[in-house]
């Protein structure tokens, strides 16, 4: 490849105590965590609004955020807290009403109960008022360009937007791109999906539809119970008898979840294959089949899905979602094998009992584990410092997990609770003058529990 040098004097557009990169799930609590702790923040976003998959991928509902047995939520803190401001203004569903094979939990036998339905619209709304109210300060529609180091810390971040190229300070960075760009960037050794063959999570772009006869719909779903279960779900049985009709689309079901308003369902149908989410030109490709599967699926729904003759199509997402792309290389690497064997490490600064969800490539219906030996497992704060970069913290989907092991933590909620922790210990590192490596988790711990955060205690 032709390569050209570029170099230039750069303005420092902003000085802060805390960066925040990436306005997601864990950007969200990261900010708001680290604003309530005491710090100055920034949190920017390349997208013109706060939300992240949740918002510019139609991604819902709030995935499990129960204990294994379904008895109760172990996901608390700024969760809890941005659900019950969203259900006093309608936008969610208290999860305690979800129960399996309901239209809101998808119709699944396992895994799903407990869930958590929510208006988009609502969510955005909520989380950006949170945000604000926190005294954190929000910088959209800019992009994260490059981290320049200094004896091992970042020195500074290059950010682009409208006004051009320019440099923020932070003191301490915390990366919640998703993708990990800013560890990346920094050097920080990462691994690109499955360590075995570099496999990633097929891609989906999300639609929405209502008008469906949602009666129709369950009774008819009711009567296919035995063949409901992840992954060969609902409507497998009609994908297979109208195989030819159905073509092309590399699913085995219809992943649907009624949301917040009866006969409104967000459709996770759409699969497409070796997407590379680090690519641009992958991402582009992505979006274009996406949308064609996403059309075809529908009118394939209308023509022959139970309770879908009067559906109409409300939107596809503006963007398609990634599921899987770098997993950063952090202090302890969270494995599968710790996942089922629901271990909770002494610096754990989350537990959760999502379930590994593979979404293999040769599978269309995916793999599936639940949690059998345990109520729960713990993710230890050293997930969230990467390696090699004494300044940086990660919170989201990228954090320091093998893949099996993220397949289980990359759940919205899950997110949340990694942004609140990195934001706190940000915050506390701060206050107590030494870096996030050095913080001492048991002090991390003593500020999440005060906060709000279940840390296992009690029942196990
Ligand atoms: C198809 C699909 C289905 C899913 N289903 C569910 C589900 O049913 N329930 C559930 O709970 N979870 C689900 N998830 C998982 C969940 O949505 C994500 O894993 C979660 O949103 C990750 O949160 P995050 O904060 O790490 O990253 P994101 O949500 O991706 O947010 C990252 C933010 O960083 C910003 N950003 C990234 N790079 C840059 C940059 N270079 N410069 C500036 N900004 C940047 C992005 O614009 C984005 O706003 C699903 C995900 C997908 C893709």
């Amino acid at each position: 490849m032709e390569k050209i040098r570029f170099s230039r004097e750069l303005p420092v557009s902003a000085v802060t105590d805390v960066l925040v990169v990436g306005a997601g799930p864990a950007g969200i609590c990261a900010g708001i965590a680290a604003a309530r702790g005491g710090a100055q923040v920034l949190v920017l976003d390349g997208n013109g609004c706060v939300g992240g998959a949740a918002t510019v991928n139609l991604v819902g509902p709030f995935m499990t955020t129960y204990d294994a047995r379904n008895e109760y939520m172990v996901i608390r803190g700024l969760f809890q807290e941005i659900l019950e401001e969203m259900k006093a203004l309608g936008g969610a569903i208290d999860p305690a009403e979800i129960p399996a094979e309901h239209p809101r939990s998808g119709f699944y036998r396992i895994g799903h109960a407990h869930v958590g339905p929510f208006d988009h619209e609502c969510y955005k709304r909520v989380c950006t008022k949170l945000l604000v109210r926190s005294g954190a300060r929000l910088l959209l529609y800019t992009q994260f360009v490059e981290a320049l180091l200094e004896d091992g810390r970042i020195a500074g971040v290059v950010i682009h937007n409208k006004n051009g190229l320019s440099v923020i300070r932070a003191r301490v960075v915390v990366d919640c791109t998703g993708d990990g760009d800013v560890a990346a960037r920094a050097g920080v050794p990462f691994e690109l999906g499955r360590v075995e063959d570099g496999n990633m999570q097929p891609a989906t772009l999300f639609m929405r539809v209502n008008n469906v006869d949602t009666r129709r719909l369950w009774a008819h779903m009711r009567e296919h119970r035995e063949e409901i279960r992840p992954f060969y779900g609902p409507f497998s049985w009609l994908i297979r008898e109208k195989a030819a009709k159905w073509g092309d689309v590399p699913r085995a079901e219809v992943c649907l979840f009624e949301g917040v308003t009866e006969g409104e369902y967000r459709l996770n149908v759409t699969r497409i294959l070796d997407v590379d989410g680090t690519d641009a030109e992958d991402l582009t490709r992505a979006q274009v089949e996406g949308l064609r599967q996403a059309h075809k699926v529908f009118a394939f729904l209308k023509r022959y899905a139970v309770g879908f003759e009067e559906a109409r199509l409300i939107d596809t997402a503006p963007a398609v979602g990634i599921r899987e792309t770098r997993h950063i290389r952090g202090w302890y690497k969270l494995t599968g094998q710790d996942v089922q064997d629901c271990l909770v490490p002494e610096d754990s600064i989350a537990v959760m009992a999502t379930n590994m969800d593979t979404h293999n490539k040769s599978d269309p219906g995916g793999t599936y584990y639940t949690l059998t030996k345990g109520r729960f497992f713990g993710v230890p704060y050293r997930c969230l410092l990467p390696m090699g970069v004494d300044n940086l913290m990660m919170a989201g989907r990228m954090i320091s997990a093998d893949a099996m092991a993220a397949s289980a933590i990359r759940m919205i909620p899950c997110c949340m609770a990694f942004g609140e922790a990195a934001g706190t210990a940000a915050a506390l590192s701060l206050k107590q003058g030494v870096l996030p490596g050095d913080l001492d988790s048991k002090l991390l711990r003593g500020e999440l529990r005060s906060r709000g955060v279940y840390l296992g205690e009690g029942e196990k």
